[in-house]
């Protein structure tokens, strides 16, 4: 088990000291993350982290999953792409299915809900748990993960409604808040550089995965990771590769993902992925367990450049890691992709696969200019997206809410 201590030669000893001075009055606190799936995806992976290391620095913490059948997950998943900008139809029983599982779960949680003093809700899954806890005496945070910039009016009336009752919320960036009547904090997500995702791996282990995977290791290698989801349009990183495999015909792809538990709609996407391949041998499309975290990290080093070809990204942690690990990144240019890849410094951003393959054959073409990216790129994550700066975030904002009232703080 890792202690906050190590992070200190990553992340520097005064972000350590600090920490744990911004923790010191939250000491005891009792805190509960809730969200609706314990892995796969983004959430799961930074609550896999900070939870903890809040518990380390002495607050109560605790991470609760919501559950609830197919039908509750097939209408998050229609929240989820309307929030996003989709246009979505949601029937009133499956709002109903919806009202429901909150209600069950906020009852199956309830010691735990009222009793404690910050409640972090992620995301819109369980945002209705507000509603059917009226005995609450903690304060309550929406802390929402999605690109909401455009959200489809109708379901975000309807979800607003729920969101009202918090005491504030917390996005991703400044496109992302909406007219609220709390306060609204801007907190970027980030990575863990020592989870397995993240920590360095030997060239022995790196040439491994290539084997397992049959990735041949001397030709040049893009790689995707992501859910089979649509606005992470894996069919549009199929059609760069063929356009950029014109001028470097030796040119492997590689789409990793695997489903995440709350998410539906997995297998249809997967499906047209594989048609669009079209058993094409240098194309590879890996389904990994939830739990492969070192594969991933070592498919991410073993990569020449990282694509993640997003039409909509609330942030993108495969954008972070990719740029972590040291490697150009060609995003798509959206949401969060926006704030990690400064374009022509950290990285590209595209928004059509032909300017994907564009970008692909210029950083072939120029290794020099891609090797400066690279470092660029990874002194950004550092100074910006590392999870020690992250949960400094929360720390401070459980401190605004718990102690803003009172004339001094003391750390
Ligand atoms: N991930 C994974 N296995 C997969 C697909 C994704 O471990 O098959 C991880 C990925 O490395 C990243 C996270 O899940 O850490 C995805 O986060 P991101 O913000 O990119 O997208 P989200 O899935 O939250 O929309």
């Amino acid at each position: 088990m890792k202690s906050i201590d190590d992070y200190a030669p990553v992340a520097g000893e005064d972000v350590i000291d600090h920490l744990r001075q911004i923790s010191a009055p939250l000491k005891g606190l009792k805190v509960v993350h809730v969200n609706s799936t314990k892995v796969g995806g983004g959430v799961a992976e930074i609550l896999d982290r900070i939870v903890p290391l809040m518990q380390e620095l002495g607050i109560d913490t605790r991470w609760e999953v919501i559950k609830g059948e197919e039908t509750f997950y097939e209408c998050t998943k229609s929240f989820h792409n309307a929030l996003q900008g989709q246009f979505a139809s949601v029937s009133d029983s499956l709002l109903k299915t919806y009202e429901r599982t909150n209600q069950e779960n906020a009852e199956a949680l309830r010691p735990v809900l009222e009793e404690a003093d910050v409640v972090f809700i992620h995301d819109p899954q369980p945002l209705q748990l507000l509603k059917s806890t009226p005995n609450r005496r903690g304060k309550w945070l929406w802390r929402c993960h999605i690109d909401l910039s455009h959200p489809y009016r109708p379901i975000w009336k309807y979800l607003r409604e729920f969101a009202r009752g918090y005491d504030a919320s917390i996005f991703s960036l400044a496109d992302f808040a909406q007219p609220l009547p709390h306060t609204q904090y801007l907190v970027p997500p980030s990575i863990d550089p020592l989870s397995d995702k993240n920590i360095e791996l030997t060239p022995r282990m790196i040439r491994e995965t290539q084997d397992q995977f049959y990735i041949d290791p001397e030709r040049p290698m893009i790689l995707q990771v992501s859910r089979f989801d649509r606005f992470k349009d894996p069919v549009g990183v199929i059609r760069a590769y063929r356009l950029a495999k014109r001028f470097s015909p030796g040119l492997q792809l590689v789409l990793a993902g695997g489903g995440a538990s709350d998410d539906p709609e997995g297998n249809i996407v997967l499906n047209e992925v594989r048609e669009e391949a079209n058993d094409d041998p240098d194309i590879r499309i890996l389904l990994l367990p939830s739990d492969a975290h070192r594969s991933i990290n070592a498919l991410q080093r073993a990569a020449t450049f990282i694509i993640q070809k997003s039409i909509k990204e609330g942030f993108g942690l495969t954008v972070t890691e990719g740029l972590w690990k040291g490697k150009p990144v060609i995003g798509g240019d959206t949401g969060g992709i926006r704030l990690q890849i400064i374009d022509h410094h950290t990285g590209f951003l595209v928004s059509t696969p032909e300017g994907a393959a564009l970008r692909i054959r210029y950083l072939m073409r120029q290794p020099g200019k891609a090797q400066e990216m690279a470092i660029k790129g990874k002194e950004f994550v550092r100074q910006n997206f590392l999870i020690t700066r992250h949960l400094r975030e929360y720390l401070s904002i459980m401190v605004a809410i718990i102690h803003g009232h009172e004339d001094r703080v003391e750390f």
